[in-house]
């Protein structure tokens, strides 16, 4: 009989954006295509067909063990379903096919109860839905496996699908969800090595944001195994993106500059300053949207909201902060997830720490910052040019 394993992946989300819709779905069908490149000999094809996509092996069953490891993680993806396709239409030969793939799927899986529902696309197809579902139905129930039909609450769905082919699939796995990558324009990410920024950066990404990051390096009081942690943290982060582009700004002389010139109580917001001047500067230059920062309300004396707004008038571009109201247990628990937890708690320098006072300021005016800051630019300007001009892109 003609019946193959396949895998049916859907996408949720952006089948609800119209306008943007088949961009959409040729970014995900690219980024699918990408990350089974490595595993294809020239048999696995990826299709689009109405709402979904279609994974098969053209010679054969799919193994899925080959396939989902490699596309699990692709943004924009909402879930996967495992199917069987094939080319029978005569109703015995479905409810044999539908009983040996659902008494395949349930082995071993606590499962007690079903449904089936039944599509019928093909409408020359001379059965009614409702007619072809239970038949199939009839037939699991009668196999044997001790499970009740439940319409309302069901384990399990088994759906069927008649189209030029009938499929048969159950809901298996859920994606990674958000929206494909890069569909939302790029970003710059303040990547340090905090456990904050990657993880603000992967729930950017996830939105769609292509993300550059860029990591302020201050030797050596801060040493080369925090600009390494970074790196490693952008190696972490790319096995989502497919590859992250980081600039590493030195950032020293700008640190002492400041140091010498405002109080400690001030200095982490002038800092901040400086890293948002620059961050917007590297935007320009590649054509970025927005900032996209690893701040979150509160956590410390320049997370204040009075602090992030005397910081955040020194960019006109939006600044994207995932984590503003996420708590440090959700954040960790994310970092986890995505791997960057044990990188992020490597031991390191922070340049933000180094000189600053122990009680810094934490109510500041914006309007006082922006004149302070007015008056040392002669001598920052420059500093900040050189900066950026001095930046190592890898
Ligand atoms: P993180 O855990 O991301 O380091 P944090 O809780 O330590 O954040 P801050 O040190 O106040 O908080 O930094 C707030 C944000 O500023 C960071 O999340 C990051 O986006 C940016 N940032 C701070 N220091 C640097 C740096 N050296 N290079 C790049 N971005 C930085
Ligand atoms: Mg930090």
């Amino acid at each position: 009989m003609d019946i193959k394993k396949v895998l049916l992946v859907k996408y949720g989300e952006i089948s609800l954006r119209k306008g943007n819709r088949a961009h959409f779905e040729h970014q995900l069908l690219d980024a699918i295509r990408f990350n089974l490149k490595e595993v294809n000999d020239g048999s696995l094809r990826v299709s689009r067909e109405q709402g979904r996509f279609l994974i098969e092996n053209t010679s054969g069953d799919l193994d899925f063990d080959l396939v989902l490891p490699r596309i699990r993680h692709i943004f924009g993806i909402a879930g996967f379903c495992y199917a069987v396709k094939t080319k029978a239409r005569d109703i015995s030969q479905l409810r044999h096919i539908g009983r040996e793939f659902f008494g395949e799927y349930i082995k071993g899986k606590a499962v007690e109860s079903f449904k089936l529902e039944t599509k019928r696309s093909d409408k020359n197809y001379p059965m009614s839905s409702t007619e072809i579902s239970s038949q199939i139905g009839e037939e699991i129930w009668e196999a044997g496996f001790g499970l009740r039909v439940d319409l309302h609450k069901p384990d399990v769905i088994l759906w069927v699908e008649i189209r030029n082919d009938v499929y048969f699939y159950v809901d298996s796995e859920s994606g990674e969800g958000g929206l494909p990558y890069g569909s939302s324009g790029k970003g710059i990410l303040l990547l340090s090595g905090g456990l904050d920024s990657p993880v603000a950066g992967y729930l950017a990404a996830r939105r769609g944001v292509e993300i550059i990051a860029v990591y302020f390096h201050s030797p050596p009081f801060v040493s080369e195994r925090a600009a390494d942690k970074v790196h490693d943290l952008t190696q972490e982060l790319a096995k989502f993106t497919g590859g992250v582009k980081l600039y590493t700004v030195p950032f020293t002389e700008i640190q002492l500059f400041l140091k010498d010139n405002v109080s400690a109580q001030k200095l982490t917001l002038f800092l901040k300053r400086a890293m948002l001047h620059i961050a917007s500067r590297l935007a320009q230059k590649e054509n970025a949207l927005c900032l996209v920062t690893g701040d979150s309300i509160g956590q410390v004396a320049s997370q204040t909201i009075h602090s992030l707004a005397a910081v955040e008038s020194a960019t006109n571009l939006p600044i994207l902060r995932p984590l503003s109201a996420m708590d440090k247990q959700s954040i960790i628990a994310i970092a986890r997830k995505i791997n960057t937890y044990e990188i992020s708690i490597r031991p390191y320098e922070d340049c933000c720490t180094i000189f600053v006072a122990k009680h810094p300021e934490n109510k500041p005016s914006t309007e006082a910052i922006e004149k302070l800051e007015q008056r040392l630019m002669e001598g920052l300007s420059p500093l900040l040019d050189n900066a950026i001009a001095t930046a190592e892109l890898n």
